[in-house]
């Protein structure tokens, strides 16, 4: 059997007594859009950050690309794998924020080739080349001297995914990337992921609020209540004939 891009094996997660997440099941498979939907406070986000390895787990394990994040050791539990392990694991997840995270001091075009430079050691006119392209790509060539605090918030959003996407990772983890947007602007960064999703078939895991826009681009969509999937499949079953009630309920409120 083909082995999943990203795996989360009996997974237990802790904040001091607060239990995130217990006995934890989850995969996704290379070219597979799934989104994860659920209320404030389930351990979506934290989801994702421990795949970016923000966060560290207390039990079971988690695989990018079949190799583990952590390893055990008899004396200290669960360690980071090495850091080179690592390095090469962060190569394979780009993440887009609600909030952009940019750097302000850099031009829209130094933020998305930092990374690639300073991580990956590419040379400046390689760097550039591949801003340029994304820049193109999130309809942005005009704005790469800029600076972040000239932009809307759905062109900070796009350098954001501009700016994942130049580590060219194999997989996108988007996380609420339109919630902190005014209305009026959502569209045109939802625009750039379709492109990504129906063009390009990009593997990526989103949390989202959106859930028109879950319905329209996901193979699969989960609802996550209290650090559990309550409920997952195909998003015409999951959206149209929700079994569980925790579902239903939450369904309603938000369509
Ligand atoms: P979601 O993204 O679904 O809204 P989160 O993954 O952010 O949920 O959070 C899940 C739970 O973990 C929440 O109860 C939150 O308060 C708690 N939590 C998240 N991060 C931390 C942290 N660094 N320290 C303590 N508790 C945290
Ligand atoms: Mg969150």
């Amino acid at each position: 059997m083909k082995q999943p891009l990203i795996e989360f094996k009996n997974v237990e997660k802790r904040f001091g007594d607060t239990v995130i997440f217990k006995d934890f099941n989850f995969s996704v498979e290379e070219g597979e859009i799934v989104s994860i939907i659920g209320p404030s406070g389930s351990g979506k986000s934290t989801l994702l950050r421990i795949l970016m390895t923000l966060e560290g787990i207390e039990g079971g394990v988690v695989r990018v690309a079949g190799k583990p994040l952590w390893h055990k050791d008899t004396d200290k539990g669960l360690v980071p794998a090495d850091e080179k392990h690592l390095h090469e694991m962060r190569n394979h997840l780009g993440m887009v924020f609600q909030h952009f995270n940019l750097f302000p001091h850099m031009t829209v075009k130094r933020n998305i080739t930092e990374a690639p430079m300073c991580v990956q050691g590419k040379t400046k006119i390689e760097a550039n080349k591949i801003a340029d392209e994304l820049l193109e790509l999130v309809g942005l060539s005009d704005k790469a001297d800029m600076y972040p605090n000239s932009l809307s918030g759905g062109q900070k959003q796009r350098v954001g995914i501009a700016r994942a996407l130049a580590m060219q990772p194999a997989i996108l983890l988007l996380d609420e990337i339109t919630s902190a947007l005014d209305p009026e602007l959502v569209e045109e960064v939802l625009d750039v992921i379709r492109n990504l999703a129906l063009k390009h078939s990009f593997t990526m895991l989103l949390v989202t609020h959106e859930m028109y826009f879950a319905r329209e681009i996901s193979d699969r969509v989960c609802f996550f209540d209290q650090g559990a999937i309550v409920e997952e499949g195909e998003p015409e079953t999951l959206f149209i004939h929700p079994k569980e009630e925790r579902t239903q309920a939450f369904l309603k409120a938000y369509m």
